[in-house]
């Protein structure tokens, strides 16, 4: 069987990696002259990176044991969960090497232009046959529109800064319209870190301020697009599949993506001579849960007048009482009790995102 998969981004090379487990030999298509990470704050948790058939631990720039979710008005200070934040573009070239040493093929400068039955063309006039087509080409994905698709979009902006991070042991959120739609971010490195925010550079600027970072050095500027959508479209039809941002696969809740791709990828390897059971699968995947899609529309929603109380609920949470909204304990504050309802699906939403989406 011949598949051909369109993008060697995570999405594309994890696939590619569990098609040469199942002993497959997929040819994968990337339009860039080199394989590169596009803009990412590189975080995931640990767990996942143990379900890809290849080494992550050496493009590991830093091990944290969770995340710190912090609002105007106070912290929930730990989530416990072991994650990672990585060296993607290495990361992505030695997955990209390993699909090339077990057999698969990567060919870069072959941007895929167009698809006319069992065949694709190429922008530089060449046509490749296939039996199966995965459309792994990102969020503008090409092959989604093919399938009559579009997905919202948020716009993300992101720098890399020097900054010392011998002290950070977790992923921080910040909760804060001021600064973010949804939330800004520092993921750490060594020695450098991940800034973004969901939002444009002037509101990352503001956000550095606030933070006192606005004179570290900064290494790099990035921003893109994450799908928001949740997965609800089409992801397969006749001998095409759909995987990653391509299939709007980055959790509403959190816009993380990684987590998703990785899981994805194994069912789609498991059912590449059945893509409809690759969809039915996926679509049952708590992936797929409408509630966090629910959940990320209400986080939205939210003014920093509830942000402020939200934090001083969480921070007001004794050891061992647990933190899901409970009429007996948000009792204290009569604006959160009014949208109890509401506050429940987010802490639902957050909750799967923390377990399934990141
Ligand atoms: C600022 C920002 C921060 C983020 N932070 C995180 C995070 O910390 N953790 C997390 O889990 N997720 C994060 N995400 C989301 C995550 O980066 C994406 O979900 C993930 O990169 C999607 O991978 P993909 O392989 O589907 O698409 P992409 O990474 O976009 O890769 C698609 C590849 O396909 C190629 N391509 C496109 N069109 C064609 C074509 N026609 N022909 C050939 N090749 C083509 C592209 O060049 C690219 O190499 C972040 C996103 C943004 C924007």
């Amino acid at each position: 069987m011949k598949v051909v998969i369109v993008g060697a981004g995570p999405a594309g090379l994890i696939t590619a990696l569990n098609l040469l487990q199942r002993g497959l030999k997929p040819l994968v298509l990337e339009k860039q002259p080199e394989v590169r990470s596009t803009a990412c704050g590189e975080a995931l948790g640990l767990c996942w990176l143990d379900e890809i058939p290849f080494d992550s631990s050496p493009h590991i720039a830093k091990r944290v044991t969770g995340a710190r979710l912090i609002f105007p008005g106070g912290n929930f200070d730990h989530i416990p969960k072991d994650s990672a934040v990585l060296n993607r573009t290495e990361w992505l070239r030695g997955m990209a090497e390993e699909v090339e040493r077990k057999g698969g093929q990567l060919l870069l400068n072959s941007e895929v232009t167009g698809v006319a039955g069992s065949h694709i063309r190429l922008k530089d006039g060449r046509e490749i046959g296939y039996d199966v087509l995965i459309g792994a080409d990102g969020p503008t994905s090409r092959l989604a529109r093919r399938l009559g698709i579009s997905h919202r979009t948020i716009v993300a902006s992101q720098y890399k800064i020097t900054i010392d991070t011998s002290g950070m042991d977790s992923l921080e959120f910040y909760f804060d319209k001021r600064f973010s739609f949804g939330y800004a971010w520092i993921f750490p490195k060594e020695g450098t870190a991940n800034v973004g925010v969901g939002g444009d550079f002037a509101h990352l600027d503001a956000f550095l301020q606030y933070k006192g970072l606005d004179r570290q050095p900064i290494l790099e500027k990035e921003a893109g697009v994450i799908p928001s959508s949740g997965v609800n479209g089409c992801l397969a039809r006749q001998k095409i599949a759909l995987i990653g941002d391509a299939a709007s696969m980055p959790n509403p809740a959190g816009l993380s993506g990684l987590s998703s791709i990785i899981q994805a990828s194994r069912l789609l390897a498991d059912n590449i001579e059945n893509l409809e059971n690759y969809q039915r699968q996926v679509k049952s995947h708590p992936m797929a849960d409408p509630a966090l899609l629910r959940g990320g529309r209400i986080m939205i929603d939210l003014g920093n007048r509830d942000l402020t109380y939200i934090g001083k609920f969480f921070a007001g949470v004794k050891q061992g009482e647990g933190h899901a909204p409970r009429v007996t304990r948000i009792i204290k504050y009569p604006r959160l009790l009014l949208k109890l309802n509401k506050l429940r699906k987010v802490y639902r939403a957050g909750k799967m995102a923390m377990d399934y989406g990141w």
